[in-house]
């Protein structure tokens, strides 16, 4: 039994989203879990959106910080699932590539190998775009971080 001060509450609007795999596999392991789903938006209950992006894409975004952070054993057991489901998960985090940020990230990750971006404070989306990825799946519990006009990604998501 998990305890209830370990308890995560994950946002998804479900209707629209069951069908796609990567939510299907992500909703199954948090619930296996025992963290909480929710499908109304409630931003005080809410820790960590999940957030349909690009449909076709493979690549699952992962925030770091009050994400991953917020219960590490649990995102790298994620993380493997993903990749062994062939996903691309990668960390996305608004953080500076700075040498003790840079440390502590890729000491979370030991054997794990997967991309690790640091925007340094610019918006998530556009950076990645940049770089010519866009993203399946968002995990994060900040979304103004993922894009500054996130109108159109939020109402995919049923937040409004
Ligand atoms: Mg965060």
């Amino acid at each position: 039994m998990i305890d209830d001060d370990d308890k995560l509450t994950f946002y998804y609007c479900t209707k629209k989203k069951q069908t796609y795999p990567a939510y299907q596999l992500i909703s199954h392991f948090l619930v296996q879990k025992e963290h909480d789903l929710v499908d109304k938006y409630n931003e005080f209950l809410i820790d960590i959106y999940l957030l349909l992006d690009n449909k076709k894409s493979k690549e699952i975004a992962i925030d770091w910080d009050n994400t991953i952070s917020a219960d590490k054993p649990l995102f790298k057991q994620l993380i493997l699932k993903l990749q062994n489901s062939g996903f691309k998960p990668c960390i996305c985090t608004l953080r500076a590539p700075d040498i003790e940020d840079r440390e502590e990230i890729y000491g979370f990750l030991e054997e794990l190998q997967i991309p690790i971006y640091f925007t340094d404070g610019k918006p998530k989306r556009r950076y990645l775009k940049k770089l010519g990825i866009s993203i399946h799946i968002w995990i994060d519990d900040f979304y103004p971080g993922i894009s500054l006009d996130s109108c159109k990604l939020l109402e995919r998501n049923c937040i409004s």
